[in-house]
């Protein structure tokens, strides 16, 4: 493991904290410091069987470590354990949740808003699919059968008919199919995608918000994964950039700072372009605790008690690294996207892979096949490649993908290519990649020639 910054940080800004404390009288009694070293210990063995994600060899799901700074400002914060459901329960950390909310509603070039941060992407979509279904109850929510599947599901228990729309080959929404279902003029919003889960494609935004124009619908943005990658228009092609550069029209925005923000678990955005819309918030709860005129975060967010401490840990991490085009921050989203399209690059040159016949990666994902004659044998590879990397401390993930997004394995292959295939997926979210990328090229050529039997 990499030499750890936190406990040295930590042990300072708690001396701090404490001294700003200091004037109370002392109470308390000793804490029994023995148990809790022996529990510490079963503890950390205990969290010793998990994959490495931590390490840039850890190249599969969508886990990016925290920034050494965002720990420590989030334990420091447990000293207080603040809770931002209300100033009374957080006072500074409200404040530095509203300042830290605003610098990301800053890169989509909103100034006037309403937005929180939420326990994560799927609540902070619910906020925001609740708010589409109170402005045109009974409409439908339509997203690509690419976009998370969560949105179902939450459409579901809001009571709100859903209906998938096609995506094309590389997983992008089809505007056709869309423009079909709009056009029935009972749809109410449109889930447009920035980064699907599966494969980081991007949804193509300006042409939905074309059709809005036409047929009058709320768009709703899921870029939970993928949209700090707005601070990096220069690295993306076309059409990613064209969908990147509109999405401050926008009707609501969900990102997830514990994706790609470098913040622990706990931690998701939503947005809303119209200020007003935080009239469906309103509640009087008769616990709720009022010490302050100023609206608190409890009166516009769903959930009740929220980690203030995942609000204090993102506030600090935005004042180390700001979220601004050509800063450190965006230089380190720049360099996953090139270690993904080093690795497509790779991909493409060697005959064992197939990459996406539609083209490389929109953001920092990349999704292959194995060459096989049928989708069967070439998924069945996949898991031996799978399990073959991991054995080398490569961690790679597997995907199911329409086996229809690849081009015929060969003239002789079985020329069926109706159905899912299992394929690999790597996630190449750590700025580290980049100069990892020889060594998991290594691992990865070592164990294909291991599963294919060179
Ligand atoms: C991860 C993800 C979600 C769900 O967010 P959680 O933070 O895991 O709840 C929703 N949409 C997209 C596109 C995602 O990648």
């Amino acid at each position: 493991m990499p030499h750890d910054p936190v406990p040295a940080l930590l042990a300072r800004a708690t001396q701090l904290l404490e001294a700003e404390f200091a004037l109370l009288p002392e109470f308390g009694a000793a804490p029994d410091l023995a148990g809790m070293e022996r529990v510490l210990e079963a503890t950390a063995r205990r969290l010793a069987d998990n994959y490495p994600y931590f390490h840039p060899l850890y190249a599969g799901q969508m886990l990016k470590p925290p920034h050494p700074v965002a720990r420590a400002a989030y334990a420091l914060a447990m000293t207080l354990n603040p809770n931002n459901h209300a100033r009374d329960g957080g006072r500074a950390s409200s404040a530095m949740e509203m300042e830290a909310v605003a610098q990301i509603a800053g890169m989509f070039g909103w100034t006037e808003f309403l937005g929180h941060l939420t326990s994560g992407g799927t609540f902070a979509n619910l906020e925001a699919l609740w708010v589409a279904g109170r402005l045109a109850p009974g409409r439908r929510i339509v997203g690509s059968e690419q976009a998370h599947y969560t949105h179902r599901r939450i459409s579901g228990v809001l009571q709100l008919p859903y209906a998938g729309i096609a995506a094309d080959s590389r997983g992008r929404m089809d505007v056709d199919a869309l423009e079909a279902e709009v056009r029935k003029g009972d749809v109410g919003a449109v889930v447009v995608t920035l980064g699907t889960t599966a494969a980081g494609a991007v949804d193509p935004l300006d042409r939905v918000l074309e059709l809005r124009r036409r047929y009058g619908f709320r768009v709703h943005v899921d870029a939970a994964y993928g949209g700090y990658f707005r601070l990096i228009p220069e690295a993306l092609d076309e059409p990613a950039r064209r969908a990147y550069a509109v999405l401050g029209e926008a009707d609501s925005i969900v990102i997830d700072p514990h994706k790609h923000g470098l913040q622990p678990y706990g931690c998701g955005c939503v947005l809303f372009r119209d200020p007003s819309v935080g009239r469906f918030y309103k509640h009087d709860s008769p616990y709720t605790y009022f010490t302050s005129k100023q609206l608190h975060l409890g009166e516009i967010s769903l959930e009740c008690s929220r980690a203030g401490a995942s609000a204090v840990a993102l506030w600090a991490t935005q004042q180390l690294l700001p979220l601004v085009e050509g800063g450190e921050f965006a230089r380190g989203l720049a360099r996953g996207r090139a270690a993904a399209l080093e690795l497509d690059r790779r991909l493409r040159a060697d005959a064992h892979f197939e990459p996406l016949a539609a083209g490389g990666p929109e953001l920092d994902i990349v999704v292959w096949k194995l060459r096989a004659p049928t989708a069967e044998q070439a998924s069945e590879l996949a898991r031996k490649l799978f399990a073959a990397c991991a054995a080398r401390d490569l961690h790679l993930a597997l995907v199911q993908l329409p086996h229809s997004w690849f081009a015929p394995a060969s003239p002789a292959g079985s020329g069926n290519h109706e159905g899912p295939v299992t394929c690999l997926r790597s996630v190449l979210m750590k700025p580290e990649h980049e100069a990892w990328l020889q060594r998991i090229w290594e691992r990865l050529s070592a164990a294909c020639a291991e599963t294919v039997g060179e």
